[in-house]
């Protein structure tokens, strides 16, 4: 597990620190990778009551029979310090023999599933099956994997992102991953949106939230699903917390996946500013890269929100944790 140094400043032998963060509620909205980054960063913080990560379900989906959560597994596996550093999803040291046996099959084999990682798919099946909510068989996950901190899926209800590319429309898992997210994208859209709601725990973490946080994931397909929620966004408006967005994008790049390449097809600038200008209303801040410090006065003129420019890119463990605390930091002086 993590070396947690939100404790320190409570022993009277350890002078306090003066970088400490006082214990706040935080909610952050994530995807998966990108949110993981963020995710582990804060847990190193704050005490893991303090923490509650509201994940995107609309990459669920059913595989083989199974019940695949991408966004919940990849967090839950970086918290639980289980998950394969290389691909910052999947787990670590995992072995591939149902995949191969799959394949002796001639079944699908374009979505990997480690061996170890299969268990996780079997259980929560077989959970839902006998009639469990999603966010519950989250939670039992978790304590059973001793994630200490609270992960919601945004809503029991089902959503799937349905992306229209220029090879007709795809579900988000073959765009994603069957196909590499190499067809262009005319349009997104989320089956079963107008039905979906946050969950009860969801809507009293962000009311009970002292800072709300936007993950750096991507926006259109890991964020919207959350925010085009019905209830979502009047919930959040209505909230008095801060909350502020880290850009997914640096440098006109995005550091994975296609958020940059999304942003192009869409014909959307690749920058902060798009991100920023995205998620608008919703935010009381924003946090960028140096690399993109000369967005700072259009965000600026476009929006009224604070922002802090800084070091965005998360190379390792150190740079997590700095990022993390920055960002709290800075949402701390808007309260
Ligand atoms: P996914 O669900 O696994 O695709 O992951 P997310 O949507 O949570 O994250 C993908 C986004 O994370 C991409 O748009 C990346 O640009 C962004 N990302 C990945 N690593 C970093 C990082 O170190 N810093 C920042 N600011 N963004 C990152
Ligand atoms: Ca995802």
């Amino acid at each position: 597990m993590n070396t947690m140094t939100y404790g320190e400043a409570a022993n009277p032998a350890v002078p306090s620190d003066p970088d400490a963060i006082p214990p706040v509620n935080v909610v952050a909205l994530l995807g998966g990778v990108g949110g993981a980054k963020l995710a582990s960063g804060l847990a190193q913080l704050l005490p893991p009551e303090r923490l509650t990560f509201v994940i995107n379900t609309a990459d669920d989906f059913e595989h083989l029979g199974l019940y695949i959560s991408p966004d919940l597994d990849t967090v839950m596996y970086t918290l639980a310090g289980l998950v394969n550093p290389e691909t910052g999803w999947g787990v670590k040291d995992d072995t591939w023999n149902a995949l191969a046996m799959l394949a002796r099959y001639e079944a699908p084999t374009w979505f990997c599933l480690g061996d170890r990682d299969l268990a996780t798919h079997l259980l929560r099946t077989q959970w839902l099956r006998e009639g469990f909510p999603l966010t519950w068989v989250t939670q039992q996950l978790c304590l059973l994997l001793g994630v200490r901190q609270t992960l919601l899926p945004m809503s029991d209800v089902p959503v799937r992102t349905r992306v229209l590319t220029d090879e007709g429309e795809l579900a988000f898992q073959e765009y994603f991953v069957r196909y590499a997210w190499q067809p262009r994208v005319c349009a997104i859209r989320f089956e079963g949106i107008e039905q979906a709601h946050p969950t009860s725990a969801v809507v009293s973490a962000l009311r009970g939230a002292d800072v709300i946080l936007f993950g750096p994931s991507n926006p259109f397909v890991s964020l919207d699903p959350i925010l085009a929620m019905p209830a979502m966004r009047r919930i959040l408006s209505a909230v008095r917390a801060p909350r502020i967005a880290i850009s997914p994008i640096v440098a006109g790049q995005a550091l994975k996946g296609p958020a940059a390449k999304m942003m192009r097809e869409l014909n959307l600038e690749v920058s902060p500013v798009t991100v920023a200008a995205h998620y608008r209303d919703l935010l009381t801040g924003f946090v960028l890269d140096h690399q993109d410090a000369d967005c700072a006065i259009t965000i600026s003129t476009q929006m009224s929100i604070r922002l802090l420019v800084t070091d965005i890119v998360m190379h390792d463990e150190t740079d997590r944790v700095r990022l993390a605390r920055e960002t709290l930091q800075f949402a701390l002086q808007q309260r």
